[in-house]
């Protein structure tokens, strides 16, 4: 065991008060590789209190030499990518290559939010009335929390915490006690960087760190990502504790494939979106609907080819192209998962439980393995079509016809990522507009918007009203003000009993 991660607040890491704290796996071996610290209400308290007395000069610094220490970060992001990378690797598993691409999904953002003060210039409209003009304001909320999943430890918080720092925010983050080590080398950098002590802090932690930020009164606004039911949990509770929440729950995400899309995109669409990070994405692909007779048939067999032949490797070999599952518990969840798609008749097509863990290299045989699943002629009243298994275990459907894939598709309680394969302009241009989905990809498997179109799903992927980063992130951690001015040379009426207008 080497190493103990602790809090990061003022600009130092601490312990604070945690008396209780969790092993770090590295899931390919299954070692624990260091604990991490998990925090009190009052170590919540401390980091709040350090932000909130950093806001006042932070909200205050023009919003270009805000820019300016983001763009120094931005500079050490692209120095440190590969250094971060490895420690998602080694706490999280996916593969170096697709943490490398992880990180640089993240360094998308700050680059948008690089461009805070273009993004904070407002509108102002001279002459509303005679002699007054009118324009309004974005001015940052105060101290902001932010509670991310392990499933991106490096993207997430930076859909968060670049945003909320560039428009003038300062802000607590705590990451998932899963893999928390890139939480504090993010916070190094910032300071590297520049930014003020105070104005970023980091509460290691579990559920008793979240519950003190929803009930803290100085914190504003709340993002989170993760579950379903803790989404939920946290946007009503946050909401009863007069904050603004935003809270990105879980997925279940359809590729429908029409008759005339072209099959072999199809089939490496449907590989590296249901087996990509194990399936651990809440963009993975975890259901292909196949429209028409025949279409499954033409699919089916070079995918299964394909998923026997999948490289599951640890994730530090360059060659691995799916790795561990994270954690020994999500792996015992996602078997239990594959026996109830059995038991509720769906066809194992591939059975993931099978995987030798010597094949996955040198010391591996105690790490949290898996192979492929393919589950054929599922139906939509299976527990494994309905319920998120977050693995990478892919669910095939049969239906007639668009519409019916479309009916499925608007019927599912989630609605977060979403994609249709085909080569009819029309049925693309219907889907997209019909599809009760957040997020839609057209001969795109994980359609996951660019840093400056925002990203949310819609129905239980989503509560709030605004999307994560984007000009809704902008909205999301600023508050509309509007000022209306006059400066008459004289009172030449006096006082007005009818309420102004520009008449
Ligand atoms: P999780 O809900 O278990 O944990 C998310 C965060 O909440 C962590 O920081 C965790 O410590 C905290 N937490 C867990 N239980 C809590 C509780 N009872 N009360 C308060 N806080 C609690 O999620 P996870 O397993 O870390 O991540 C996977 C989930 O996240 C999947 O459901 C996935 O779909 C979802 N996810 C969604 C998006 C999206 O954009 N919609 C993105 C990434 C992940």
């Amino acid at each position: 065991m080497s190493q103990s991660i602790a809090h990061y607040i003022q600009g130092q890491v601490v312990s604070g008060s945690s008396t209780r704290s969790q092993e770090i796996h590295n899931p390919a071996t299954g070692q624990v590789t260091g604990r991490v610290l998990l925090g009190t209400a009052q170590d919540v308290d401390a980091a709040v209190q350090a932000a909130k007395a950093a806001f006042p000069a932070w909200s205050d610094t023009a919003p270009i030499r805000r820019a300016r220490i983001l763009n120094a970060f931005l500079q050490l992001m692209y120095q440190h990518r590969d250094e971060l990378a490895r420690l998602i690797t080694a706490e999280h598993g996916k593969v170096f290559t697709d943490a490398q691409g992880e990180v640089m999904r993240g360094i998308e953002i700050l680059e948008f939010a690089c461009g805070a003060p273009q993004l904070l210039k407002s509108d102002f409209t001279e002459q509303v009335a005679t002699n007054i003009d009118n324009w309004t304001l974005r001015q940052p909320l105060g101290v902001v929390a932010g509670i991310t999943p392990f499933n991106f430890p490096v993207m997430v918080p930076m859909w968060m915490f670049p945003v909320a720092l560039a428009t003038g925010n300062t802000f607590v983050l705590k990451p998932s006690p899963t893999d928390p080590s890139t939480s504090l080398y993010i916070a190094d950098l910032l300071q590297q960087a520049g930014l003020p002590d105070g104005v970023f802090n980091v509460v290691q932690g579990d559920k008793e760190s979240v519950d003190a930020l929803i009930e803290h009164p100085d914190v504003q606004a709340l993002s989170f990502v993760g579950s379903t039911p803790v989404a939920q949990s946290i946007y009503e509770r946050g909401a009863a504790h007069g904050k603004r929440v935003q809270a990105l729950g879980g997925a279940k995400n359809h590729l429908v494939v029409m008759p005339d899309a072209d099959m072999d995109q199809v089939v490496d669409a449907l590989m590296g979106a249901a087996f990509g990070s194990a399936g651990e994405r809440c963009m993975a692909i975890s259901v292909a609907v196949f429209v028409g007779e025949g279409t499954a048939e033409r699919v089916l067999p070079k995918l299964l080819a394909k998923a026997q032949a999948l490289k599951v490797q640890d994730g530090r070999e360059l060659s691995a192209e799916m790795g561990p599952i994270v954690t020994q518990a999500a792996l015992e969840r996602i078997r239990s998962y594959i026996a109830l798609g059995q038991e509720e008749g769906a066809t194992l097509l591939l059975d993931g439980r099978g995987f030798d863990a010597t094949q996955a290299g040198k010391g591996c045989e105690q790490g949290y393995w898996l192979g492929a699943t393919i589950f054929d002629h599922v139906t939509t009243d299976m527990r494994i079509y309905k319920e998120e298994i977050f693995g990478p275990v892919l669910a095939c459907v049969r239906v007639a016809d668009l519409g019916a894939a479309m009916r499925v598709i608007n019927e599912h309680e989630f609605g977060n990522g979403v994609s249709c394969y085909t080569r009819d302009g029309h049925t693309a241009r219907e889907f997209g507009r019909r599809i009760q989905v957040g997020m839609v990809g057209i001969n795109v498997p994980i359609p996951v918007p660019m840093a400056w179109h925002g990203f949310g799903g819609w129905k239980k992927s989503l509560f709030g009203d605004m999307h994560a980063y984007g000009e809704e992130g902008v909205r999301f951690y600023t508050r509309q003000k509007s000022i209306m001015q006059r400066w008459p040379e004289t009172t030449e009426h006096g006082p007005e009993f009818v309420i102004p207008s520009s008449q």
